[in-house]
């Protein structure tokens, strides 16, 4: 490609995105097409080509492809998951990283990327108010983010050379969490050998926050039988609901018994910057390790997660290879040292562009209005006679669709069952429709809508549209389903 040609079709391939992020609103949601269907429109069988092609025609098509069968998660009604609206700034900083193609796994072969990266990762602590001298680094998300405090973790509190000698090494590892958790603690307790039999799910209360009482029972137990507890994870917001566990409580009793406070914070954790977050988020503070996820509630395009951790030396004696002599500038960040991957691309720089733009007080605005956003289609819900209000803990509102006849019925094991099921064909049923996407929690033994508000172009108006659509979906699908007949048993999916 000459200088000439990516001139002229950068510009072009621009236009064509900034015509679609000015259409997206007027777009369905989904396309909610079958597999065959995308395949189709693919041309999935189509083999390798053995000839190139004009780069021109490739884009163009790529453009149509991705533009028309994708489901839109920068849609205003996108609510099915704590994925968020991409920030504009942050799709340009992806084509500036590409343009260098920075490697910042070392910081000779990536001498800005990487103090580009320190100083996102200081941004992110001050913002969070966690310790600005703290260890982190960028990675994939908040799996990943999580996995990387973990491993973290293991390496320090193991009580022997885990790294070397794997977890045969010393008796069975212990970790702590609610029964909440995402499953990045499962993938975790595998990937780092432990196997998932090692993590003791605490029950929760009718909040969704972890039970204090059930936990240090379940640590006793396990101390007297000769296990070795070295973690708790406490979520700030739950990927369900958004329960915040009682962190400040969660630190006190991992602080007494010497055992590593890790905080997933890849969705909630931002929000301990706002005014009125909840008191307990604050506990993130006091944790050993917090993962956040910058491609979560800082708009970052995917993926962007971060994992930071409290005592800087905890990453290096966790991941380095290189004896204390092996110098690769000692005054200098080197990336591939403190974390799993060697070769790194500069994710800091979407994240780094999108702070300076907007600002913390931006961020914390921004925040502030998603959580109102819920708040307010939790209080509309409660006011619509179709629709009962379940939860709501920060940007994530569930509610569900009760048929006024049913509505005395509610706590009976037959309507429970029936409502269900509405529910769960409800939720398909808003998915064709294209007008939204929610997906689903089930609340206390309830299938719930799930509404999550990650999103900078979701207003005010269109959670109003909200009920009316439930209640309009709902009793079509009720209708159908009543002169039907409902099967019997029908689990929840
Ligand atoms: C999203 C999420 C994760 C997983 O993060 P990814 O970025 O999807 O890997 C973990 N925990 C919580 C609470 C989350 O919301």
């Amino acid at each position: 490609m000459t200088h000439e040609q990516f001139r002229t079709l950068g510009h072009q391939l621009i236009d064509r995105i900034a015509d679609f992020l000015a259409s997206v609103r007027t777009r369905p949601v989904t396309p909610c097409e079958s597999p065959e269907e995308v395949r189709a429109a693919l041309g999935a069988a189509c083999p390798l080509p053995e000839t190139g092609e004009d780069a021109s025609v490739l884009l163009e098509h790529a453009s149509d492809l991705i533009f028309e069968h994708s489901l839109l998660n920068g849609h205003p009604r996108f609510y099915g998951y704590i994925t968020s609206s991409a920030a504009p700034i942050g799709m340009l900083a992806d084509l500036l990283a590409a343009s260098v193609n920075a490697n910042a796994g070392a910081w000779k072969l990536a001498p800005m990327a990487t103090e580009i990266e320190v100083q996102v990762i200081r941004w992110l602590a001050q913002f969070l108010g966690y310790p600005a001298n703290c260890g982190g680094l960028l990675v994939s998300g908040g799996n990943m983010a999580n996995l990387t405090c973990f491993l973290a973790a293991r390496a320090a509190q193991a009580g022997w050379d885990v790294r070397k000698r794997g977890v045969p090494g010393g008796p069975p590892l212990r970790v702590y969490a609610s029964s909440e958790t995402h499953t990045w603690i499962q993938k975790a307790a595998d990937v780092a050998g432990l196997g998932t039999d090692a993590i003791r799910w605490i029950p929760t209360d009718p909040q969704q926050r972890i039970d204090l009482e059930a936990l240090e029972t379940a640590y006793r137990q396990d101390v007297e039988e000769g296990y070795r507890p070295f973690l708790v994870a406490g979520s700030a917001g739950t990927v369900s609901t958004g329960a915040v566990d009682p962190l400040p409580d969660l630190a006190a009793f991992s602080k007494e018994r010497n055992l590593w406070f890790h905080v997933d914070g890849a969705y909630g954790a931002f929000a301990s910057a706002i005014q009125d977050a909840p008191a307990d988020l604050a506990g993130l503070r006091l944790a050993d390790s917090v993962a956040v996820d910058p491609h979560k509630w800082l708009y970052a395009p995917l993926e962007a997660g971060c994992a930071l951790v409290r005592d800087a030396s905890a990453l290096r004696n966790a991941f380095s290879y290189h004896p204390p002599y092996y110098s690769f500038g000692q005054e200098a960040t080197n990336y591939f040292d403190i974390g799993p991957q060697n070769s790194r691309g500069f994710r800091a720089l979407k994240v780094w562009l999108a702070l300076q733009q907007v600002g913390a007080a931006g961020y914390r605005e921004m925040i502030e209005d998603d959580i109102a956003l819920a708040r307010h289609l939790y209080e509309l819900a409660l006011a619509h006679p179709d629709l009962e209000a379940l939860t709501h803990h920060l940007s994530i509102t569930t509610l569900r669709y009760v048929p006024v006849e049913h509505r005395a019925g509610v706590g009976s094991e037959e309507t429970e069952e029936y409502l269900n099921q509405l529910n769960q064909r409800l939720m398909e049923a808003i998915e064709e429709s294209g007008e939204a996407f929610v997906s689903h929690a089930v609340v206390n033994g309830k299938y719930a809508l799930r509404f999550c508000i990650v999103n900078f172009r979701t207003s005010t108006a269109d959670m109003e549209a909200m009920p009316q659509l439930i209640a309009r979906l709902g009793s079509r699908v009720h209708a159908e389903m009543s002169s039907r007949g409902v099967p019997q048993h029908s689990a929840i999916r």
